[in-house]
């Protein structure tokens, strides 16, 4: 590429993220928050919002990690409970899933569990796991979430297809992803902070380089909003649509399920 940065074999790529994620587990939640100065907070609040949830549906976030998304939607879930009918919240039996295929980011989301009193909470289920081939069975899931996680996986049409396999219908999909910037000037700012800004400060707030070049790396080479959209359909999803959160720099895709 222009910038220097070498091709990555697909055989490659699923074990590189593996070591990416491993050295970055510890201080990951540090790093998101000093990368996107805070911002990723609002951009999972606005996911969970497009996702809607209820009390008793039983939810699958994918790439979970350290459970970010999974402690939003059980809130949110708690909220809406306290609102709408509190009695009837008891009853529900409300199912998180949080999936990952590295076990050193579950057991971090699970200490943050404990820390947030969540330790002994049924609705929260650690599962380790792939992505491109699920565990869960056909049709046995209300919602779908995936953040900053699907540009990870090796083959993003088969994770697709497992998205609308455990999905049962009416199931809503719905994806945060980093995305690409065409506005002009913003897009020519936000290259250079993506090919010198990040790397820089991911060697020297995380000690290590390389893992936020790959990161890069992975943003560019992500199909764009559109593309990505048309493969959410391929997968047999409807009414898929996007939003461009800061010109681009996020999206988040949903699509459902009919
Ligand atoms: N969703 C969390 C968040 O937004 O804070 C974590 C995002 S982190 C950038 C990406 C996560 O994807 C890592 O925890 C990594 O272990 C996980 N991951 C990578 N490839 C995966 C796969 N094929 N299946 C499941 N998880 C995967």
């Amino acid at each position: 590429t222009s910038f220097g940065f070498k091709e990555v074999r697909e055989e490659e790529k699923s074990q590189m993220v593996g070591n990416v994620f491993s050295s970055v587990a510890s201080n990951y939640d540090v790093m998101n928050d000093v990368m996107s100065a805070g911002l990723h907070r609002l951009w999972k609040d606005r996911l969970v919002e497009e996702l809607n949830p209820f009390p008793g549906m039983k939810h699958l976030d994918v790439a979970g990690g350290t459970g970010d998304v999974a402690f939003r939607v059980l809130d949110s879930i708690k909220r809406r409970a306290l609102r709408d009918a509190p009695e009837h919240y008891l009853q529900e039996e409300t199912t998180i899933y949080v999936c990952d295929i590295n076990p050193k980011m579950l057991d971090v989301g699970k200490k943050r569990a404990s820390e947030r009193g969540l330790g002994g909470d049924r609705s929260l289920i650690w599962v380790e796991g792939d992505a491109e081939a699920l565990t869960f069975e056909d049709n046995s899931m209300d919602g779908y979430t995936i953040a900053f996680g699907i540009r990870n996986v090796t083959h993003i049409e088969k994770a697709l297809a497992e998205a609308y396999r455990v999905l049962r219908r009416g199931g809503r999909f719905v994806c945060l992803e980093l995305s690409h910037v065409e506005t002009p000037v913003f897009k020519q700012l936000y290259d250079y902070y993506s090919f010198f800004v990040i790397p820089a400060v991911g060697e020297v707030v995380a000690g290590d380089r390389e893992s936020y070049q790959y990161l890069v790396e992975s943003i560019r080479r992500f199909p764009s909003q559109d593309i990505f959209a048309s493969m959410i359909a391929e997968a047999g999803f409807q009414k898929v649509e996007y939003e461009n959160l800061i010109g681009g720099v996020v999206a988040i895709h949903s699509g459902m399920k009919i």
